[in-house]
């Protein structure tokens, strides 16, 4: 069962209206590093719209307005923390430009950060950092904070002596004075106001350049090399994505810059980006991890979010899964449609677990809190994989030159659902309203399909039905699919085209002879879940010789399922030669879900053998599968202990050992502890492997492990593994993680507060939702403050679910009871020859319920 999005009492949000149009933001700030404090003074250049206005309302949260003036002249202002009033004196005419200069200072709690070495980080760089989206950038200027309001706008940032100072479009001036440098940066673009930024500190600059754009990397100095080696890329993203997507890059330059305990991943401010620095890496690293993906996905928003931006945050796909599909566009031109079919698989998993656990929702809505809200899976994956579907449906051709045209015809302004299905009318002549019906703006859910292949050798027809075997309501439609079907017929692919639209479809084909593959959907375009019913030989060909690698890796995947002697004979030839390290590390997968000693043999060989570290990766995950087996558990050990060129499959030798439950598990994880690791991958994962060894004696070094000053990313997995252990019970133990967990809600570290929030989520205790309740009502992260929420009711939900089965199960016992007590008069009226009277069969008296947080 699917749950709804909106939790009780969830509104109905749209743009604001526009009384005004705001032309230009003059934003003047000193940092006042010490006291975490600005000085600052807004210029906005505005004129009414359509009627005569003498207020101007604008957005200020805790800004301490100090002044407001008009040519000289001050003017009266009302402000309520929230909402800052001005009294222009008079009515301004409509279309009548005026301009205003507000001075206010603050101390912002959102919007602006101020970072910096504490007791626990003692080598923290300080640097000041902004993060507008979706609507901050009030913290720290006066605005109108709407994403459909467009200006130009200027920086003007006065900063420490010494330091860098960062923000949008060119710098035009930059001076030392009395007690800082002052950097002047203006864009003369209009952008929407959640995009201005600022990002200061004590930066290296790499200069760098794309056909005449001047493309520059900022990064904490000491860390030039790992900056290099994240971004050298971009260069070539720049390129590839002006090709593909029709307009050259729209701006003079782009910059990137990485800092210090950043809230998001990156942050796609115009013409210049924010990284966090947690994903820079050394050369060990590099071997098998790069950030490409969040590189590729910050720069396509310079044109999907910046150049044009959603109307408001319920058509937020149109930002985010244009970003997201741009990470498929770049990893197929770097890599290949092999590994790029890998991200897409990916994504459907995200999804399809997100709808399974949170939520169902159509993709565009307009019913949510707070913004953030719908910044989830189904916004960047589930709209990435859409967007690929429209490919599928247009044709690569078509597809880029409705997106062009997209481009051309919307950009500066913002863009709804509707804006990019005309733009695809006007290209194409398609009226594609059905698909983004379907799949965006009513429609919610995926198909789920059952397909069933024959083969009719007197007719020579291949016969293929599709049963949509999913459940239809008001949120999930019957699907128009069109797609393909592939056979291979004498060595050679043939496809045809087909639209399923029934609830149960049959297709005919003829061929010339029995077909060795039958595939439905070649290459896994549709976001759906397919269950294909086909012979055994079909599925093993399928492994062996399929084009694409992702049908390689479906038809492993089934074979892990089907298991039997020649399902792993061809897995093992998969494992062992398949040329594309996907498979191989999917053929591990299915060989760990046999079991059988003849796959534990062959993957024991092949964690030596396999050279590509991904498909190691796989192999060594797999080993995992073979609870108390000391043969794998050996292998595992001999790695962690002996290490690997690869931190991530040290890494998931110390998971995958702690799976098999193995006697000599503890020591060897504990001795794995010690390790230093890109993104403390070691540890978090040794951290995670004895949670899994149910090795209680663990639990003080888990808890240990969540300590202020240690590596956050260890720290989470530390939280998570502690929680895991202590699942279920209610005893003395239980009860330190859970305060522990309770306590790290308000850690000053915002990806350890979101992991002590999972952490609290799995312990489900009904002891938390006091802590949980503070977090949703205190916290100004709006994510922490959904996740919350949504535990309380999971919580309150399962407890009453438990109360129910407690009551049920007394119920049954008393049946039980009434049942013996019948069959003994049974048997004693059977001895007597006379009838048995007749019984209710539940008494009315109710036992005491066991209490679960005893
Ligand atoms: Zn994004």
């Amino acid at each position: 069962m699917t749950r709804d999005f909106a939790l009780p009492g969830t509104p109905h949000r749209y743009a604001r209206d526009r009384a005004f149009d705001i032309r230009h933001y003059r934003i003047g700030v000193r940092l006042d590093v010490p006291n975490r404090a600005i000085d600052a003074t807004c210029a906005i250049d505005a004129a009414p719209i359509a009627t005569a206005r003498r207020w101007l309302e604008l957005d200020a949260v805790e800004l301490d307005v100090r002044a407001v003036r008009a040519g000289g002249r001050a003017l009266d202002f009302r402000n309520d923390g929230r909402t800052l009033r001005v009294d222009l004196g008079e009515p301004a005419a409509p279309g009548q430009p005026f301009c205003v200069d507000i001075d206010y200072a603050a101390r912002p709690r959102r919007g602006l950060y101020f970072v910096g070495p504490d007791d626990g980080y003692p080598n923290k760089p300080a640097q000041v950092w902004t993060q507008g989206q979706d609507q901050d950038s009030r913290y720290w200027f006066p605005c109108f904070d709407q994403p459909h309001e467009k200006a130009t706008s200027e920086v003007i940032a006065t900063v420490p002596r010494g330091w860098f100072a960062l923000s949008n479009g060119a710098l035009v001036d930059r001076r030392s004075d009395g007690d800082g440098d002052t950097f002047h940066w203006r864009f003369d673009v209009p952008h929407s106001c959640y995009l201005i930024t600022l990002a200061a500190g004590d930066f290296a600059e790499i200069d760098d350049e794309c056909d005449g754009i001047a493309v520059r990397y900022y990064v904490q100095r000491g860390r030039e090399d790992d900056c290099r080696r994240a971004l050298s890329r971009t260069p070539e993203m720049v390129r590839l994505f002006s090709d593909r997507f029709g307009v050259r890059y729209p701006y003079a330059s782009y910059s990137q810059v990485f800092v210090a305990d950043f809230i998001f991943g990156g942050m796609e401010n115009t013409t210049a980006t924010t990284l966090t620095d947690t994903v820079l890496y050394d050369e060990r690293a590099a071997l098998d991890f790069d950030v490409d993906a969040l590189v590729a996905h910050e720069l396509a928003h310079q044109w999907f979010g910046d150049l044009l931006t959603c109307r408001d945050w319920g058509q937020g796909w149109l930002n985010e899964g244009f970003a997201t599909y741009a990470e498929y566009v770049w990893r197929e031109h770097a890599e290949g449609r092999d590994a790029a079919a890998l991200e897409l698989d990916e994504w459907a998993e995200q999804y399809f677990r997100e709808d399974a656990s949170r939520y169902r929702r159509p993709i565009a809505t307009n019913v949510y809190d707070e913004p953030i809200d719908v910044f989830d899976h189904h916004l960047y994956e589930k709209g990435g994989r859409v967007l690929h579907m429209l490919r599928q449906v247009l044709g690569d051709d078509a597809f880029w030159a409705s997106i062009a045209h997209y481009l051309r015809k919307h950009q500066t302004s913002a863009v709804e659902t509707r804006d990019l299905a005309r733009a695809i009318e006007d290209a194409t002549g398609r009226v594609l309203d059905w698909f983004f019906d379907q799949w965006v703006l009513a429609g919610a859910g995926h198909p789920e399909l059952k397909v069933a292949h024959r083969w009719d050798a007197d007719a020579r027809v291949a016969e293929v039905v599709v049963d949509q075997t999913h459940k239809t309501d008001d949120k999930t439609p019957l699907f128009r699919l069109p797609t393909r079907v592939r056979f291979r017929v004498d060595g050679r692919d043939i496809d045809f085209d087909v639209e399923v639209s029934e609830r149960r479809h049959t297709f005919y084909f003829a061929l010339a002879a029995e077909p060795a593959q039958a595939i439905f959907d070649p290459g896994r375009h549709l976001l759906a879940k397919i269950d294909e019913d086909k012979p055994l030989p079909a599925w093993i060909d399928q492994l062996a010789a399929a084009t694409e690698g992702i049908d390689r890796i479906a038809a492993a995947r089934r074979l892990g399922k089907l298991g039997g002697h020649q399902a792993e004979a061809a897995l093992i030839d998969a494992l062992d030669a398949d040329p594309f390290w996907g498979v191989r590390a999917a053929a591990a997968d299915a060989l760990g879900a046999l079991r059988t000693p003849t796959a534990r043999d062959a993957l024991i060989r092949a964690a030596d053998a396999t050279q590509h570290p991904k498909a190691r990766r796989g192999v060594v995950r797999a080993l995992g599968a073979f609870r108390r087996d000391e043969a794998a558990a050996e292998a595992l050990a001999r790695i962690v202990e002996t290490g690997d060129p690869s931190y991530f499959v040290e890494a998931e030798a110390c998971l995958a050992l702690g799976k098999t439950r193995s006697p000599r598990a503890p020591a060897v994880l504990r001795a794995a502890l010690a390790r230093d690791s890109f993104r403390d991958v070691i540890r978090q994962h040794a951290y995670r492997g004895l949670a899994e060894a149910n090795d209680d004696t663990a639990l003080d070094l888990l808890l240990a492990g969540t300590d202020y000053g240690r590596d956050p990313h260890g720290r989470r997995a530390a939280i998570g593994a502690a929680a895991q252990l202590a699942a279920g019970r209610r005893d003395r133990d239980a009860r330190r993680v859970r305060e522990r967990a309770e306590e790290l809600l308000a850690d000053r570290d915002f990806r350890v507060q979101a992991a002590a929030v999972e952490a609290v989520a799995t312990l489900a205790d009904p002891a938390s939702i006091p802590a949980l309740r503070d977090l949703a009502d205190r916290d100004l992260d709006g994510r922490l403050k959904r996740r919350a929420r949504e535990i309380i009711r999971d919580i309150e939900e399962g407890r009453a679910a438990g109360e129910r089965v407690d009551a049920l199960a007394s119920a049954v016992d008393e049946l039980r009871a009434d049942l013996a007590a019948l069959r003994a008069r049974v048997d004693r009226a059977g001895t007597r020859g006379k009838p048995a009277p007749r019984r209710r069969a539940t008494g009315g008296k109710k036992t005491a319920r066991p209490r679960r947080d005893a």
